[in-house]
């Protein structure tokens, strides 16, 4: 095992330069054409099938899509930045999805790998003390920057693919490698795992890098504790009318958006676990002088399981039609985004425990900690565990220069060797099962 460190420690330049790559240019939720692209051309020269589209992604699960004027221009944003335009002909619509597929000799475990690609909706810091400002590779692209490590992510999914590749004599079975879009608003997921590309994996890996493991050359083996979302909008539409002159003609859109932020935040908590609810943005109204005939909120509900959440989508779906019903306006909803809670599997985690303890390479090896946020790579635990097969979620440690999502985000980039350094131990341990 100590020649899988010795080369990945060896890989830090290649490393830190396709990672700075990817954060100059990064693409947010169901933009991933260039970086998708990318992918796609760097799995198919390690020797990887190279699946895409339609084949990894089921148009009717894709939560939150932007529009058609946004998809072209980002689409023609990637071929202008160096992409194969038939790469990314074929991720037509948003279906940014990756899977890279590689069959061994000898029969054995099935593997899969998941990597979130997509950036954030972030204007990223201009700090001459920020490093990618210092160092020169700051994002390129207005309004979006890799302010949550997905940079660093495929960069890890890349490298773990090519080492896999190396050593294809040693493993059994077949490794399956996920790239997926829209992690951000919890939107990409379900789509990937409804096309039934992960419905026969064995064991299934993901991570992130930071959060709660935040010391430089640690590593988190069980990461507990997702809770289980859903994103809604909520659009209001009134009759507009003169404020002065004839209000009692009008119905008020602006009034029932309101009445439903305020309701929301009513709703009962739950006795069985925690439960979360958050209007986040509300706009309505058209002018000083108009009585309003438009109202919008956008809102999350969160739960320590799916039941508890979906309790809470569903009396937020009733204060709204309630609130509507109030200022006699109509209302439509939509669902944006959404992940499930999910379970650990145990045995599987306490094998990554003991794998990455004997290791050597971590001063810090955590059993489990808990996220108490959310992540859609439940959807693909959960199916995969409905299964029999087993999932875990690791989280590879680095001191970080800002939080999460904030614009003078960034981290230590030697989390990416110790990253790729344990999936590919831990990819021959499991294919060898
Ligand atoms: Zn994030
Ligand atoms: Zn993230």
């Amino acid at each position: 095992m100590k020649e899988i460190w010795q080369e990945v420690y060896g890989m830090q330049e290649e490393l830190t330069a396709r990672r700075r790559d990817l954060h100059r240019h990064p693409e947010s939720a169901w933009t991933e054409f260039r970086t998708a692209a990318m992918v796609a051309t760097e799995l198919a020269r390690l020797g990887y099938e190279v699946y895409m589209g339609d084949a990894v992604m089921d148009e009717k699960e894709m939560m939150g899509v932007p529009s058609k004027e946004v998809l072209q221009s980002c689409m023609d944003r990637a071929i202008s930045e160096g992409a194969d335009p038939a790469l990314v002909a074929k991720m037509a619509g948003g279906k940014t999805g990756v899977m890279g597929v590689m069959h061994f000799a000898k029969p054995g475990k099935i593997l899969g790998l998941r990597f979130d690609m997509d950036s954030n909706e972030v204007v990223e810091s201009t700090d001459p003390k920020h490093r990618p400002v210092a160092e020169n590779f700051r994002s390129e692209h207005d309004g979006c920057m890799h302010a949550c490590g997905h940079d660093g992510h495929v960069t890890v999914g890349l490298a773990t693919a090519k080492l896999i590749a190396e050593r294809k004599d040693e493993m059994s079975g077949c490794v399956k490698f996920f790239f997926q879009p829209a992690e951000e608003g919890v939107r990409g997921a379900r789509a990937m795992v409804a096309s039934g590309i992960v419905d026969d994996v064995d064991y299934f890996l993901s991570g992130h890098i930071g959060f709660n493991a935040d010391k430089d050359n640690e590593l988190v083996c069980m990461t507990g504790g997702f809770l289980a979302t859903s994103k809604l909008d909520a659009h209001f539409t009134g009759v507009s009318s003169h404020a002065g002159a004839a209000p009692e003609q009008g119905k008020n859109a602006l009034l029932a958006a309101a009445q439903a932020a305020i309701s929301l935040h009513t709703i009962s908590r739950h006795g069985a676990g925690a439960s979360r609810i958050n209007v986040g943005v509300i706009n309505a109204g058209t002018g000083r002088n108009v009585l309003p005939d438009v109202g919008e909120i956008k809102l999350e509900t969160r739960g320590a399981n799916t039941d508890i959440n979906d309790f809470m989508m569903q009396e937020a779906k009733r204060m709204i039609t309630a609130s509507a019903a109030m200022y006699d306006v109509k209302v439509t909803t939509k669902e944006v985004g959404g992940a499930p809670a999910c379970e650990l599997s145990e045995d599987m985690g306490k094998e990554i425990y003991k794998i990455a303890s004997e290791s050597g390479e971590f001063d810090l090896v955590v059993p489990f900690i808990s996220l108490g946020a959310s992540e859609d790579c439940s959807y693909f635990m959960d199916r995969v565990q409905k299964n029999g097969g087993q999932a875990n979620y690791m989280m590879y440690g680095t001191t970080l220069a800002a939080g999460h999502h904030n614009m003078a985000f960034d981290f230590n980039e030697k989390c990416l060797p110790k990253a790729v350094g344990i999936l590919v131990t831990l990819a021959l341990h499991f294919s060898n099962k």
